[in-house]
């Protein structure tokens, strides 16, 4: 059996029930290992830590699967897993879906989810994984029986494209696992319908991820005119309209999202003149705003990821400094800024320090009204306090 021994001290962090054993607390190997090969991993005393994953060329050398010596790892360790994830969502009413309600949630959160390197989103019957590390890789059949019993889903549609793939050492890859995928894929939710895009689209077809937010974001926008930023298929601007918001200007840089954001914009009889959709460079177009000396009674800012790793920390806060200090400028007294921001490098204490720096260099005074992270179904493991990803700010320019 293969042992990975760690090197003096360096166990702390698996006692702590933190999932990732790094490269360089790895002592030695006994074995040869093969990339997904589960690995038993012991402290320098030799005391059992965990049974993991191992990844060859991963900085993350291996992803604790159980801290349970007696668990084996085997079809039926991960259906264990994963009923749990399920008895997650239906504890949060996130399952069953709701018809013509909410028709779509994540089900497994990866690390969160006791799950390394999975993700599983469902929309309707359709499911739609990603496979992150090589560990999970290794299982990706077994998953795939497994959610089709527990969900009753016979479609299971791959979104392995994700850059992450390539530190583990993986090929991005995509397509049908099971089933087929249906050629128009609509979901609600909290009643307004979106056409997902599963195939094409980002990540897995839908930020689900802001759910609660674009409801909240919604009930703020009533009367106002609307900014929306970096709006993908229309998630937060399709809530301001629906909850009477005077007019809705959004801006994306994808030709293709704006595409279905208006198919959305039809899908929830909203045609009219109240939206407008412009296909720009954010920052480009924040500063036209600014020089046309245009102002909005809202502006919502969800950018993509603009610091995947911690060495990209500082260009992603100049990013976003950029473009929070626009929008103050840009934002009418009285006016609500909703920001986010979905880098896991920077946390939220640094990203309130980047939109008060913003506010300072605007000149303006503003006060937080609600602090926003990722919806329910993206749960944090407790011990893993990288799972929180999405932080929001409601911000009041005074
Ligand atoms: N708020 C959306 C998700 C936003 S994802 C929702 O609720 O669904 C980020 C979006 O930013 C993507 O659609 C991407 O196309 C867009 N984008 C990335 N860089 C951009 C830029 N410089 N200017 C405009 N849009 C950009």
């Amino acid at each position: 059996m293969t042992e990975i021994l760690l090197k003096t001290d360096r166990e702390k962090s698996l006692l702590r029930k933190h999932p990732w054993v790094f490269s360089g607390a790895i002592e030695s190997i006994n074995g040869s290992p093969q990339a997904g090969d589960t690995v038993k991993v012991l402290s320098s005393r030799r005391e059992f830590l965990a049974w993991a994953a191992y990844s060859p060329v991963s900085q993350i050398r291996a992803r604790v699967w159980t801290f349970d010596e007696k668990e084996v790892v085997d079809a039926a360790f991960f259906e264990r897993r994963i009923a749990a994830a399920l008895e997650t969502r239906a504890a949060f009413g996130f399952l069953p879906l709701s018809a013509g309600l909410n028709e779509a949630t994540r089900l497994i959160h990866a690390e969160s989810d006791r799950l390394p390197g999975l993700v599983v989103d469902r929309y309707g019957d359709t499911l739609v994984m990603q496979v992150l590390s090589a560990g999970a890789d290794a299982w990706k059949m077994t998953f795939v029986e497994i959610l089709q019993r527990l969900t009753g889903c016979a479609t299971v549609y791959e979104r392995s494209d994700a850059d992450v793939r390539e530190f583990e050492g993986l090929p991005s890859v995509s397509g049908v696992l099971a089933g087929e995928v249906p050629a128009e894929l609509v979901i609600a939710e909290n009643g307004i319908r979106f056409k997902v895009d599963v195939v094409g689209g980002h990540k897995t077809g839908f930020y689900l991820d802001q759910r609660f937010n674009r409801q909240r974001v919604g009930e703020l926008a009533r009367g106002k005119d609307v900014l929306n930023c970096f709006c993908y298929t229309g998630g937060f601007s399709l809530y301001a309209a629906k909850n009477g918001a005077k007019s809705v200007l959004s801006l994306d840089s994808s030709e293709e999202s704006l595409r279905i954001a208006k198919v959305n914009e039809e899908l929830n009889g909203l045609s009219g003149d109240t939206m407008e959709w412009r296909e720009a460079d954010v920052f480009t177009a924040l500063r036209k705003f600014r020089d046309e000396r245009r102002s909005f009674d809202m502006i919502i800012l969800d950018p993509p990821k603009f610091a995947a790793t911690t060495a990209q920390v500082e260009r992603a806060s100049r990013a976003y400094k950029d473009i929070n200090l626009l929008a103050f400028k840009l934002l009418r007294p009285g006016g609500i800024l909703a920001t986010f921001s979905c880098s896991g490098g920077i946390d939220a204490g640094l990203f309130q320090k980047i939109v008060a720096g913003a506010a300072l260099d605007a000149n303006v005074e503003a006060q937080i009204t609600e602090h926003l992270s990722q919806s329910a179904d993206h749960p944090v493991s407790i011990h893993f306090p990288e799972g929180t990803y999405l932080k929001g700010l409601i911000v009041l320019k005074k």
